[in-house]
C-alpha cells in the first residue's frame, strides 16, 4: 500500500442526509473524540469506529441508540461497517440488541468473514462480550406514531413507493399497525496517509422485516482503500444501484478531487431521493448532500 507520509490527518462526520443542521454539535463531538484518537497514536479505522460510537450513543441521530423503530413498533434492526486501506473489513446488517453494532462490525473484521447478519450476528455479538441491549427512545416512539399516520394517508411515506406496499408485504408477527433516514458515517485520515470508513444505521422507515440498506454493503454505504475514504447516507435502495460509495472512490482515485467527487456522486439521483456523502482524498475532503445533514470536518 502506497502511503503519504506527510498527510494532514482528518476526521469528517455525518449525521444523516435529511437530518438537521442544528445536531452539527454532535458531529463536532464525535470528530473530535476521533481526532484525539488520532493525535494519541489510534489508527485511521480506530478514529473513524470512534467517532461513530460517539454518534451511535447520541440518541439524535438514527444508529445506535437513537435507531428507527421497525414498523411493528418494537423491533430495532441496524446495519453498520468498518473499512480501512489496510485491509480491515467488517460489517453486521439486521442486528439487534447491542448497543453499538459498529463495534461488532469491528469485531466481525477479526472473523473469517466479512459480513454477519441477523440472528449470527447477534450471537456473534454476546460471544464476542457485547451485552444484551434493547432502548427505545421517546424520540423514535413520537416518530414512529408520525409514520404510521402518513401510512394511513395519502403522502407517499417512501419516494415512488405505494404505503399499501408495506401493508400487502406485511412480515412481522403482529397484526399490522396501519391502514393502508438518517444514519452516521465517518471518514478518517492519518498522518501516514491511511484511511478508514466507519458507518451505522438503524435503517430506513417504514421497511419490512429483515429490510438492509446500503450501511453494511461494500461499495455501496462505505469504501476505504489507499486513494480515499467514502461514507454515503440516503434512502439505501437507490444507493445500491449506483454503488455510490465505490463510484466516487474511483473517481477520487482517479484524481477527481473530493469535493467535485462528492459533488457528482450526489448529481446521480433524482432530487426526491435523499442522498448525502463525505469524502477524504489524499489532500482534500469533501461533503454533499441534496438535504440538510448535520456535518463536522477537524480540522475545519
Ligand atoms: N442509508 C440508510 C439506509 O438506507 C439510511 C440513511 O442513510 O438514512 O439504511
Amino acid at each position: 500500500m502506497q502511503q503519504n507520509q506527510t498527510s494532514e490527518p482528518m476526521v469528517l462526520v455525518h449525521g444523516g442526509a435529511g437530518g438537521s443542521r442544528d445536531q452539527d454539535d454532535g458531529c463536532r463531538l464525535a470528530a473530535n473524540g476521533g481526532m484525539d484518537r488520532l493525535r494519541g497514536g489510534g489508527t485511521a479505522l480506530d478514529a473513524a469506529v470512534a467517532a461513530v460510537v460517539a454518534m451511535e450513543d447520541d440518541g439524535r441521530y438514527n444508529a445506535g441508540s437513537g435507531s428507527v423503530l421497525c414498523l411493528d413498533g418494537q423491533t430495532i434492526e441496524m446495519d453498520a461497517s468498518v473499512m480501512d486501506s489496510s485491509g480491515a473489513l467488517g460489517a453486521v446488517a439486521c442486528i439487534q440488541r447491542v448497543k453499538n453494532p459498529v463495534l461488532v462490525a469491528q469485531a466481525v473484521a477479526g472473523t473469517p468473514h466479512w459480513l454477519l447478519a441477523g440472528e449470527g450476528a447477534e450471537r456473534f455479538a454476546r460471544s464476542a462480550g457485547f451485552a444484551s441491549h434493547h432502548e427505545i427512545s421517546q424520540r423514535q416512539r413520537d416518530k414512529h406514531e408520525k409514520l404510521l399516520r402518513t401510512l394511513s394517508g395519502d403522502t407517499q411515506a417512501t419516494p415512488g413507493v405505494a404505503n399499501s406496499a408495506f401493508a400487502r408485504h406485511w412480515n412481522y408477527d403482529t397484526p399490522r399497525a396501519f391502514q393502508p433516514c438518517d444514519t452516521v458515517g465517518a471518514v478518517a485520515r492519518g498522518a501516514d496517509g491511511s484511511f478508514a470508513v466507519a458507518c451505522s444505521t438503524g435503517g430506513s422507515a417504514p421497511s419490512l422485516l429483515g429490510r438492509v440498506g446500503d450501511t453494511p454493503i461494500i461499495g455501496s454505504g462505505f469504501y476505504a482503500g489507499e486513494h480515499g475514504a467514502v461514507a454515503v447516507t440516503g434512502i439505501g435502495e437507490h444507493i445500491v444501484r449506483r454503488l455510490l460509495a465505490h463510484t466516487v472512490y474511483a473517481w477520487i482515485a482517479g484524481g477527481m478531487p473530493a469535493q467535485e467527487a462528492a459533488d457528482k456522486g450526489v448529481a446521480l439521483f433524482p432530487a426526491e431521493i435523499d442522498v448525502g456523502v463525505i469524502a477524504l482524498g489524499r489532500t482534500d475532503a469533501g461533503s454533499a448532500s441534496n438535504r440538510e445533514m448535520p456535518f463536522a470536518q477537524v480540522p475545519a
